[in-house]
Order: structure tokens, then C-alpha cells, then sequence
């Protein structure tokens, strides 16, 4: 039994939680399946080869994390009694109180004993649908460090929650009896704000979830930080206050969601501790979209990083509220996600056809009165999702009377079409720009009333980082290994020249407030909306990805992304239907930018003499950009 303290090295030689090169040359020190010493020129090879497109920073940090592992790993005597050792169970899992489908599917599998799983274990899901929320039993544990709030520092803003890529660190509202029956040490300030008065708010970390990406403590906008990075084992206690206060609390609905920002973070997400990468650009556009409409979302997801995330099998992030609502999530192909999800919008649409034609049965034929009455009330609030779920708890008992009548039978069979849902279609970059295009351009020229959300970054993320037409000029990626000569496609532009699309570029880290409006105009619109999205991601080569949601913000700054909203409703009332929501760009700043990313700087070590000129290229179609943008942005649309 062999231990190395791969974390320390990593720390210590500049590389920070990337341990990797340090645990394989401990593999190699003690399996000895090859020779040690060939092992490590191998390796170093290996690095020379691999990360000299990063620089020699990498290159010698790497180096010496491999020389280290071999020298740092130990062995350790298993003593005699450890043989009879009885193995517990993770006590952060929540034994005892696990579903069944965890206990016995989900289990088995992570042990990579689903083979052995009988037929009969599957009775009941006959369909092949997984059960929601499953990522929470699985309380890895992967985060050395986690946060630990500061209160007196804190301002209440939320806006850890907000940018919290795992929706693992949330605020929660106690009353003053919930407040005194909080584990003991907890601490919660007076909550500010009208809709919140009397209550208590505190911020709370599920430390077994967090991936200690540090993201929440960029964010924090106080002077002196709110949130500060603390040793996994130091805050293992607040995993009785996070039990505490999210299955005994609860999110308390004092508050609309809809309102602000601020609000929009007491709503419990509906999408948590996904399996993304530590700091993901991407995760945090999704968890805000189950924050507010999480309920009755229908999710067609393209093959990519949101569809790994997303569900890999047997857990899903995706989950559900305290009524058991959520997010009904799956997975088609890159090539055709767009009509998967334009296939479940045409269904709900003649299925609420269907039971229109119903509906106006009953109210014109001879039924009870209140029930022609809850009819007809859906009739005029068909479209209104809390309307239309108010109307369904009050005329379920009602038709449940009179189910021997087929026009009722009916209704009755069809009653989960009764609330209005939310479609969406969400994939990235790979999908929408480009392998997916065409049936995204078919679905946005249906007009059928769909949100289509692109995470994008800009490069085929999960595939091992290909170039897509999403690819900016001058950026490195597989298949323009000489960095992109031709620049990056408008997508947005292109579904702005239907004038029926809604279409919106966003970038939470640079615009908060714009990403939450787009949001919710972009699932009012009745018809179809684009939300394209930069997301940072560790294909870009960014020193950290703690500071992804900053990054995002120095790109809006430098003129590399712009932050804009086309809402085809404002042309109605004689205004531009285009409004730029980014400052005028600094492009002075444009090259620094780009050189704080590895895909663009690697140009300068590998080609240097085009380096130049493809930044300097870069730069132009950027300005060129944005230029084209306002121009149309200043047209006069009143006469
Ligand atoms: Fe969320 Fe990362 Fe902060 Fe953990 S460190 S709470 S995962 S933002
Ligand atoms: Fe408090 Fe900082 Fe979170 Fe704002 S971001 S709620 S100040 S901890
Ligand atoms: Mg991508």
C-alpha cells in the first residue's frame, strides 16, 4: 500500500490542482512495470513533447512534479488487523435514507458491478427513464479546499450562488424557531431586504460537493472577501448545517424569483453538483434556467459537455423540488438536437390542441357549473404557467367525479398537458455553429415557441478540443493547429435576419443582471429564442479556472465578445429591436486578452512569424464586429 501527497506537489511546483504528473511517475516508481528510470526520460519526453505549446513554466513544473512523485511516494506496512477491517459506507451519503434506485442501480454501477444487475431490478422503469436528482447522494468529497463564509463581511448579494458552476454554495432564509434549532455554531445575519424582513440568511457550502474551484470567492464583490478557501477536513461540520437547511428549511418562497438577481438565488436549483469541471463556464447558465423554470422545463440536449454532465449514467444532476417537479431531460445527437427538441415543443402543442377542443366541449355542453368555469378559466390562461397550474390542483378532483363521461376520461388521461411547460434545447458550440446547424436553422425558421441556450466555447470541447466555426481567428485548436485564419461565424446574426427570432449574446461573469433579463425574455418570447453564451472552459488555457467568470468579463471588456439583446417585440412599438448591452470595448486591451489564453498565446512559441499578424487579424474582425453591430443597433425603426 503506497501514499504520495500528489496535492502538496502540485501546489508546491507551480501546477496548482493538477496532480497527474506526479501520481503516474508514483505509478511507476512502485509497479515497476517498466524500469524506473526509463519510466521518468519517457515521461519527461513525454511533458517536452505534450506542454510546449504552454511554455517552459509548464514544461519544468511538470518535470519536477514527476521527479518528485517518484521520490515522495511511500510505503506503508499494512498491519495485521487492517485484514479484518470492516469497510464503512461514506457517511455523508446518507445512509439509511438512500432510494432504491440509488441503493440498488446506481450503486452497483458506480462499483462497476452493473452486469451483474438482475432484469428484475428494473421493474418499474421498463421505459429506460432514470430517476432526477441523483448527483446528491454521490458526495465525492473531490475539493482539498472548500469555502468557508465570513458573515461580517458579507452583503447579501448572492452572487457566489449565482456564479457557483455546482450550485453548491446557496442562500437560505430561517425563521427565528428555525434559526435557535439550527445545528449548534451556526451563524446567520439579520436578513436585509422588504421581502425578507424577520428573517435570518445565512450562506451555506455543501462541502462534499464543492470541487473547490474558488470561483465563489472571485466573485465575492466585497473590499475584504466574504468567502475564503479553508481545508476540506476543517469544514466538515457544515455538512450537518447544509442537511439542516436543505432538507429541514427549504426554500422559502418570500420571494419572487423572477423580481432581481438576488431573488433568483433563493429559488432552489434544479440542476446541482454535475460532474463538470472545476469552475465550468457552462454549468452556471443551466442551474439559473432551473431556478426559473426548473418545474417545467422539457430539455432536448445535444451530445457534448452539457450532455456528459447532464446525465452520466447513473447519476443526473438534473432534480427535483419539494412538489417532486423538475427538469424531464434527454439526450439526442449532435446532429439533430435541435428537431429532438423541436419534436417535443410540436407534441405539446397538438396535445394542448387536443385538450382545447376538449375543454371547449365542456363549456359549451351541459357539465357541472364550476367545472365549465375551471374550464373556460383555461381556456383564458392556457399559455400562463401558474395560472395553469392552479387551475390543474383544483379540477383534477373534479374530473376524478366524473370519469365515466368520455370527454372527461379524456381530459383526465391527458391531464400532465394541463400546465403550460417550457421547452429547451441546449448544446454547445459543435452543435449549434456547426454539425447541428442545419436543423437549428430549420427549427428558429418554424417559429414554433422553443429556447435554444448554446454554451459556447468557442472550440468541440469534449470531443479533445477541434476547431468549430465558433473558433475565433488566431485560435489554436485541433484542425487549425496554426491558429484559425478565417474569423469566427455570427450565429446570432444570422438568426436575427429571420426578424422573428429572439437572439441574445450573453456573458454572466461580464453582465449578470443582462444574462438573468435575456433569460426571461427569451422564454416569454412567443417564439423561437437563441441564447448564445460564452463560457469559459479549460480548453481555453486560462491560468486558473477560478477566475473563468473574470475572464468572460475581460473579454466583453476587451472588445472579444459584445453583450446584446434582439427582442423582435420592440419593433411593434416602433423602437429597434437590437439594443447593445456591452460599454463601448477598450481595444487596447485586445491583445493582452488573447495572450491570457494558452489557444492563442501557444501561436507566439509555435508559428512566431504569423503570430502577429493573426492577432493583429483578431483584433480587426473584432472591431469590424462590432462596428456592424452598431450601426444596426442606431437604425430608426419609428417610421
Ligand atoms: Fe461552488 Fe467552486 Fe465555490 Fe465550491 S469553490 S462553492 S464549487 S464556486
Ligand atoms: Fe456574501 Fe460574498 Fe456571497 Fe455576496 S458573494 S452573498 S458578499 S459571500
Ligand atoms: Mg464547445
Amino acid at each position: 500500500f503506497y501514499i504520495v501527497n500528489a496535492t502538496k506537489i502540485a501546489k508546491e511546483v507551480g501546477l496548482g490542482n493538477r496532480t497527474s504528473t506526479a501520481l503516474q511517475s508514483a505509478f511507476f516508481k512502485v509497479s515497476n512495470v517498466i524500469p524506473y528510470e526509463l519510466a521518468l526520460e519517457k515521461m519527461i519526453e513525454a511533458v517536452k513533447k505534450t506542454f510546449a505549446k504552454k511554455g517552459e513554466r509548464i514544461v519544468n513544473a511538470n518535470i519536477e512534479a514527476i521527479k518528485r512523485g517518484g521520490e515522495e511516494v511511500i510505503k506503508v506496512e499494512v498491519p495485521e488487523e487492517w485484514k479484518d477491517i470492516e469497510v464503512e459506507e461514506n457517511p455523508f451519503e446518507g445512509i439509511g435514507s438512500l432510494p432504491d434506485f440509488v441503493r440498488n442501480v446506481a450503486k452497483v454501477m458506480n462499483r462497476l458491478e452493473g452486469d451483474s444487475l438482475p432484469v428484475s431490478a428494473f421493474i418499474g422503469r421498463e421505459d429506460g427513464t432514470f430517476p432526477n436528482g441523483t448527483t446528491q447522494y454521490e458526495k465525492r468529497g473531490v475539493a482539498v479546499d472548500v469555502p468557508e463564509w465570513i458573515p461580517e463581511n458579507c452583503i447579501q448579494c448572492n452572487l457566489c450562488a449565482y456564479h457557483c458552476p455546482h450550485a453548491v454554495i446557496r442562500p437560505f432564509l430561517m425563521t427565528e424557531k428555525e434559526y435557535k434549532e439550527a445545528p449548534e455554531g451556526t451563524v446567520a445575519l439579520k436578513a436585509v431586504g422588504k421581502d425578507v424582513k424577520g428573517l435570518y440568511y445565512r450562506i451555506q457550502v455543501s462541502v462534499m460537493d464543492c470541487t473547490g474551484c474558488g470561483v465563489c470567492v472571485d466573485v465575492c464583490p466585497t473590499k475584504e472577501k466574504s468567502l475564503v478557501m479553508k481545508p476540506l477536513q476543517t469544514q466538515l461540520e457544515e455538512q450537518k448545517r447544509w442537511d439542516y437547511l436543505h432538507n429541514k428549511v427549504g426554500y422559502k418562497k418570500v420571494t419572487d424569483p423572477f423580481k432581481s438577481l438576488k431573488n433568483s438565488q433563493f429559488a432552489q436549483p434544479l440542476f446541482e453538483f454535475s460532474g463538470a469541471c472545476a469552475g465550468c463556464g457552462e454549468t452556471p447558465y443551466i442551474k439559473l434556467v432551473t431556478q426559473l423554470y426548473g418545474e417545467r422545463m422539457i430539455i432536448a440536449n445535444a451530445t457534448g459537455c452539457s450532455s456528459i454532465y447532464g446525465a452520466s449514467a447513473p447519476a443526473t444532476p438534473y432534480s427535483y423540488n419539494e412538489e417532486g417537479k423538475g427538469p424531464a431531460w434527454a439526450n439526442s445527437l449532435f446532429e439533430d438536437n435541435a428537431e429532438y427538441g423541436f419534436g417535443m415543443a410540436v407534441a405539446q402543442r397538438k396535445i394542448r390542441t387536443k385538450l382545447e377542443r376538449l375543454f371547449r366541449h365542456v363549456v359549451e355542453n351541459d357539465y357541472p357549473d364550476r367545472l365549465q368555469a375551471t374550464a373556460q378559466e383555461w381556456l383564458e390562461n392556457k399559455d400562463d404557467y401558474e395560472k395553469t397550474k392552479e387551475i390543474l390542483t383544483k379540477i383534477v378532483p373534479m374530473l376524478e367525479k366524473s370519469l365515466d363521461d368520455p370527454t372527461i376520461k379524456e381530459i383526465y388521461e391527458l391531464k400532465d398537458f394541463i400546465t403550460k411547460k417550457s421547452i429547451w434545447i441546449i448544446g454547445g458550440d459543435g452543435w449549434a455553429y456547426d454539425i447541428g446547424y442545419g436543423g437549428l436553422d430549420h427549427v428558429i425558421a418554424s417559429g414554433e415557441n422553443v429556447n435554444l441556450l448554446v454554451l459556447d466555447t468557442e472550440v468541440y470541447s469534449n470531443t479533445g478540443g477541434q476547431t468549430s466555426k465558433a473558433s475565433p481567428t488566431a485560435a489554436v485548436a485541433k484542425f487549425s493547429a496554426a491558429g484559425k485564419r478565417i474569423r469566427k461565424k455570427d450565429l446570432g446574426l444570422l438568426a436575427m435576419s429571420y426578424g422573428y427570432v429572439y437572439v441574445a449574446q450573453v456573458a454572466m461573469g461580464a453582465n449578470p443582471a443582462q444574462y438573468f433579463k435575456a433569460i426571461k425574455e427569451a422564454e416569454s418570447y412567443p417564439g423561437p429564442s437563441l441564447i448564445i453564451a460564452y463560457s469559459t472552459c479549460i480548453a481555453h488555457g486560462i491560468k486558473d479556472m477560478m477566475f473563468a467568470q473574470r475572464h468572460m468579463k475581460e473579454a466583453v471588456e476587451a472588445g472579444f465578445w459584445i453583450l446584446y439583446r434582439y427582442d423582435p417585440r420592440r419593433e411593434e412599438k416602433g423602437k429597434n429591436p437590437l439594443q447593445i448591452d456591452s460599454k463601448e470595448p477598450d481595444f487596447s486591451k485586445f491583445r493582452d486578452f488573447l495572450l491570457s489564453q494558452v489557444r492563442f498565446s501557444a501561436l507566439q512559441r509555435t508559428f512566431p512569424d504569423i503570430a502577429e499578424e493573426l492577432y493583429k487579424k483578431a483584433e480587426e474582425d473584432a472591431k469590424w464586429r462590432y462596428n456592424h453591430y452598431k450601426r444596426l443597433a442606431s437604425m430608426d425603426y419609428s417610421k
